[in-house]
């Protein structure tokens, strides 16, 4: 095995000696085969198996030649993660626990809105960064998701509508980072993902709907505006900084100004000149819902290029926090858009998934009832307030 290869098994598998072609972007694929002697273009046929005809067995990837298909059976595979469970909701969203390599668990949950389907999908097992309204960061920081197990997460939502096969549409439109974990925690695994789902030999979904969401690790933000084009949401959540500080400990480290300046360089890397940060802002009922935050929230964001998505807190066990009444979440939107911001808000609906939420990961128990913050975060028009 040449030292390519070897570091490419590093980096997309802990529990198997073979590489793990899933993992694989367009770049590292065709590294991948130069290695092994191949022409280049074997890493496009390759792509074009896994990710759009869903094919994991090497041995039917018959345009490969059956020297090449033994060859790489001895030292590849295409392995994706485990659906531990899958959940359908009444109003359509599907949800899956996942298991990953070390024996953890995560979830992606499918939201299909209109014409559209978002798929929230997980980069880490716990996290390190310990919000103090966010159950994830209550578990602590378990492990990094490999780059196979993040695009793993796009894979299995096709597969369990087997729309793998021609003719079928396309299930996933959007993608968010919004699941599990603080993707620019695990950035290498993280971009070689987010260049798949681009990717036209994969699964072709366009920058602007690819989302990663953020609560503000600023240097590896600096660094995704070198290598990425995917579009940003930006973890707020407070006005000032010694409220920030409170919610998001990060904030202690990379303050509110330096954060927004870190958005707003991202975006003017951006070839497209039209492109906005999403805040988004969790309101917790007294912590930080109140109408003096949002015309503090106001001054600050003003002359950044952004929208606003509003997500009411949803509660979990000893959470120690509330969900405000729609009252003021109304009075708190209500502040913003007369201030002239585009402000996306959701209102709870009788959500028949929730309630299997915290049956679905065992130890893991999603007490955040995530499938609803995961929605509201995907939305992009006001749904209804109050
Ligand atoms: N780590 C990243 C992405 C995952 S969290 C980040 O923090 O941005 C996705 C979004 O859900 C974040 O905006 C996060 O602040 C929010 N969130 C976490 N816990 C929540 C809860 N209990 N209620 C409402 N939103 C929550
Ligand atoms: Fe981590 Fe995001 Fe939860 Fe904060 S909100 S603990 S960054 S997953």
């Amino acid at each position: 095995m040449t030292s390519t290869i070897a570091s490419v098994a590093d980096q997309s598998d802990r529990e198997s000696p073979r590489v793990n072609l899933l993992g694989l972007s367009l770049r590292q694929m065709e590294q991948f085969f130069g290695d092994l002697g191949e022409k280049k273009f074997r890493a496009q046929q390759v792509l074009k198996w896994i990710h759009h005809a869903g094919v994991t067995d090497i041995n039917q990837m018959t345009n490969l030649g059956k020297a090449l298909r033994e060859k790489l059976a001895d030292i590849a595979e295409v392995r994706p993660p485990e659906i531990v469970s899958e959940h359908d909701s009444s109003d359509g969203t599907r949800k899956w626990a996942i298991r990953v390599d070390g024996g953890g668990l995560i979830e992606s949950v499918l939201i299909p809105e209109g014409g559209r389907a978002t798929l929230c999908v997980s980069s880490q097992v716990g996290c390190s960064l310990d919000c103090s309204f966010c159950s994830t960061g209550k578990q602590g920081f378990q492990s990094n998701l490999s780059a196979a197990e993040i695009i793993g997460q796009v894979w299995l939502a096709i597969k369990s509508y087997d729309a793998f096969q021609p003719g079928n549409g396309r299930i996933v439109t959007n993608v968010v980072m919004m699941g599990m974990g603080e993707p620019l925690l695990n950035f290498d695994n993280v971009v070689a993902a987010m260049d798949l789902m681009l990717e036209d030999l994969a699964y072709g979904i366009s920058k602007r709907r690819v989302t990663l969401s953020t609560s503000g690790v600023v240097p590896a933000l600096d660094r995704l505006a070198k290598v990425s084009e995917v579009s940003l949401a930006v973890s707020l959540h407070a006005p000032n900084d010694e409220l920030r500080s409170q919610l998001v400990p990060i904030n202690r480290k990379y303050p509110i100004a330096v954060l927004l300046e870190s958005c707003r360089n991202y975006i003017d890397a951006q070839s497209d000149k039209k492109r906005v940060v999403t805040v988004e802002y969790t309101l917790i009922a007294g912590i930080n819902d109140q109408r003096e935050h949002a015309v503090e929230l106001a001054g600050l964001l003003r002359d950044f290029p952004c929208k606003i998505n509003l997500i009411p807190f949803n509660t979990f066990e000893n959470s120690g926090y509330q969900r405000p009444s729609g009252n003021a979440v109304s009075r708190f939107w209500q502040v913003l858009v007369d201030a002239g911001y585009i402000v996306t808000v959701r209102t709870t609906r009788g959500d028949d998934i929730n309630a299997a939420c915290g049956q679905l990961v065992g130890q893991v128990v999603d007490r955040t009832r995530r499938s609803e913050r995961y929605r509201a975060a995907a939305e992009t028009q006001v749904i209804e307030v109050g």
